[in-house]
C-alpha cells in the first residue's frame, strides 16, 4: 500500500484491520477532535460574489514572500481568517502558478 490509510474526520491513522475504512467509528470513536475545515481560497473568493456578498466577505492580502526562480514569490490569502492561499511567481507581468 503506498498509502497510510487516515481517518478522514481526525486525521489520525486508521487501525490494523479498518485500513478499508475512510473514518473511525467501528472499533471507537476517534481519538481526536475533528480536524478544523478550512475553506478554500475559491470557496472564500465566491462568497464575495454578487448574491453571496452580504454575509461573509473577508479582506484579502498580498503577502510577498521572497526572490523566486528569478521573479518575486507571493501568496494571496485571506486576511484574518484560516484559509488555504495561492502561490504565485510574478516576472514582469507574468504570473506563474506554483
Ligand atoms: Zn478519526
Amino acid at each position: 500500500m503506498s498509502e497510510q490509510a487516515k481517518c478522514g474526520l481526525c486525521g489520525e491513522p486508521m487501525p490494523a484491520g479498518e485500513e478499508m475504512f475512510k473514518y473511525h467509528g467501528y472499533s471507537g470513536p476517534c481519538p481526536k477532535p475533528p480536524l478544523p475545515r478550512q475553506p478554500t481560497l475559491e470557496q472564500l473568493l465566491r462568497m464575495t460574489v454578487a448574491g453571496e456578498r452580504t454575509y461573509f466577505t473577508p479582506p484579502f492580502c498580498v503577502s510577498v514572500q521572497g526572490e523566486r526562480d528569478g521573479g518575486i514569490h507571493f501568496i494571496i490569502h485571506a486576511d484574518g481568517y484560516d484559509s488555504e492561499t495561492l502561490d504565485f511567481v510574478a516576472r514582469g507581468d507574468e504570473l506563474e502558478r506554483l
